[in-house]
């Protein structure tokens, strides 16, 4: 991949333009967006709490349905996503996060014990 690969994957705060990134124009209004605040522009959809849509969104369970019509979701998404194996070399500490979150995630299902560092609940 080309020494562009960075700019070229957008973080989602570029693709839906929603300005709650770290400096963004609503920053104001409702904080910095956890997905700006974690690094994790490429995973946002496994984040609770995100503000998407201009409001604050919920669990990951409940944002299920709209994250997956999302543009950042269908490029990203690490097994579905049509850059998910790119995301993984070119971010790969904003990768570990993300495996962490979807361990801690099996983890809390199946009733592990677990400390967790982003909510998806
Ligand atoms: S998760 Fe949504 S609201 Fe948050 S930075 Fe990304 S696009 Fe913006």
């Amino acid at each position: 991949m080309s020494k562009n690969s960075k700019m070229i994957l957008k973080n989602c705060w570029e693709i839906n333009r929603c300005e709650r990134h770290t400096s963004g124009k609503k920053v104001h209004e409702l904080g910095e967006c956890i997905a700006s605040k974690e690094g994790m522009g490429h995973s946002c959809w496994a984040i609770a709490g995100t503000l998407c849509g201009d409001e604050v969104q919920g669990s990951v369970g409940k944002k299920h349905t709209s994250c997956s019509k999302c543009e950042v979701y269908n490029l990203y998404h690490r097994t579905a996503g049509t850059h998910g194996q790119l995301i993984k070399e070119i971010f790969p500490a904003e990768n570990t996060k993300y495996r962490q979150i979807i361990l801690d995630k099996i983890h809390q299902i199946s009733g592990i014990n677990n400390n967790n560092s982003l909510s998806t609940s």
